[in-house]
């Protein structure tokens, strides 16, 4: 006797949308959660995440396929959960004109609007967003697109909708392994075992713990909120205030990202700093060191036009990162009983409706809108044709 036809293994950014829309389909379907959903020690934690859709190597089209779902993607979600979530502010990515990241970032900004609008000098983002302060040589593109997820409030928001179409889920239950076989997968937690036709696992940075043979590594994220300046005040309390990135994405302890705060004139400020690994993921301290910090003030007092070093809040979190910083998704065995949606590699809250209906796709048999191809899970055993060199040492 199965428990559902389908299990989603983890509820948190992703887990909970494939959740959400697998039970909108009208498929039997149950989660199962080690902890609650939303939680302050997964990937999703920290209040928002930031969506820009302008990525320097959009492929032949002009627009990332995905990238380019998001927006309709996260309409759709607030139509069927109720949940408000998506905040239009725009993304502002700072950089020197003359990196490889921005010349490609500012040529896709080019082609979609087939002009400058969204390419902004210094005096420009001065002008506009007097938040900002550039170094010489640097210019920033506004994608008008972009903007922040309130992120505990999606996962919650899909999880309630998940159990209003006929999901079922439990919470506070660990998935410590599964054994696979003709009639379908016994999944053993942590209460008992479960039965299902399919599962999909989506534990995030956890993975782990379970699949230590993925190469997806537990890679720690520090984000800390600061407080302006008495005169700034206004500066950051303005709602067209934008979420914003600066430097080249895995630069690291060069690049920065973050958003203002909901909680305004607080400003979150994360950054792509060596942090380290959690080996394995459940051996992660969650504890902030007051040298964790240290990184982040200076890029605040650097980055910014009226923060102090007052930090009123930080979290220490981590994300399950690959070697090439995509995802695996697709299928983990040849029978095709386990699925993987997994290594979001620090920017998989934003795609996250999209990856759900793609996922769901993929487990009902269905054809993905997507060609999934290039997130093969399999993209990294040895032997196989598309092994790459990994562009973060583990140290
Ligand atoms: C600091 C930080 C900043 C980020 N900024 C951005 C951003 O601006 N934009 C963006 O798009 N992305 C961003 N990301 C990345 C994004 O948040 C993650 O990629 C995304 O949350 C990963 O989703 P997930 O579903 O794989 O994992 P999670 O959201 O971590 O969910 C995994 C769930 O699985 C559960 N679980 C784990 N193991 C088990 C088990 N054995 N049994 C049962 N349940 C289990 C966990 O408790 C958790 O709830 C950021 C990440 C971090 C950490």
């Amino acid at each position: 006797m199965l428990d559902a036809t389908i299990g989603v293994i983890g509820l948190g950014a992703n887990g909970s949308q494939i959740l959400r829309i697998l039970a909108a389909r009208g498929a039997s379907v149950l989660g199962i959660e080690q902890s609650t959903s939303p939680n302050d020690r997964s990937g999703h934690a920290g209040e928002t995440r930031l969506i820009s859709t302008i990525v320097p190597d959009p492929g032949p089209d002009g627009e990332d396929p995905i990238l380019s779902r998001v927006g309709s993607a996260w309409d759709r979600y607030e139509r069927d959960t109720g949940h408000s979530v998506l905040t239009r502010t725009g993304a502002l990515s700072i950089d020197d004109a003359d990196t490889p990241f921005m010349r490609g970032l500012a040529a896709s900004a080019r082609r979609r609007y087939g002009d400058d609008r969204a390419v902004l000098e210094r005096a420009d983002v001065a002008a506009r967003f007097p938040q900002f302060r550039l170094d010489d040589g640097q210019i920033a593109v506004f994608d008008e697109r972009g903007g922040g997820v309130r992120s505990e409030y999606a996962v919650s928001g899909a999880v309630q909708a998940a159990r209003r179409d006929g999901a079922a889920v439990v919470s506070g239950v660990r998935v410590l392994g599964w054994a696979t076989g003709a009639s379908g997968v016994r999944v053993f937690c942590s209460d008992r075992d479960y039965r299902f036709d399919r599962i999909v696992v989506v534990t995030g940075a956890f993975v782990g713990d379970l699949l230590p043979e993925l190469a997806v590594h537990a890679r720690k994220l520090v984000m800390a909120w600061f407080a302006p300046r008495t005169d700034a005040v206004e500066r950051f309390s303005r709602p067209d205030m934008p979420v914003f990135s600066i430097g080249t994405p895995e630069a690291l302890g060069a690049y920065v990202y973050g958003a203002p705060s909901f909680d305004r004139p607080y400003v979150k400020v994360g950054g792509d700093f060596d942090w380290g690994y959690a080996e394995p993921p459940s051996s992660m301290d969650f504890a902030l060191q007051e040298r964790d910090l240290v990184g982040l003030r200076t890029k605040a007092r650097n980055h910014f036009d009226g923060l102090t070093d007052s930090i009123v809040r930080s979290v220490k979190l981590m994300d399950g990162w690959t070697p090439d910083s995509e995802p695996l998704i697709g299928w983990h065995d040849p029978d095709a009983r386990v699925a993987l949606a997994t290594g979001f590699s620090g920017h998989g809250f934003a795609i996250s409706p999209v990856i759900g209906e793609l996922v769901a796709d993929l487990v009902t048999d269905r054809q993905p809108e997507i060609d999934l191809s290039r997130f093969d899970p399999a993209r990294f055993e040895v032997g196989h044709s598309s092994v790459r060199s990994p562009a973060l040492q583990l140290r």
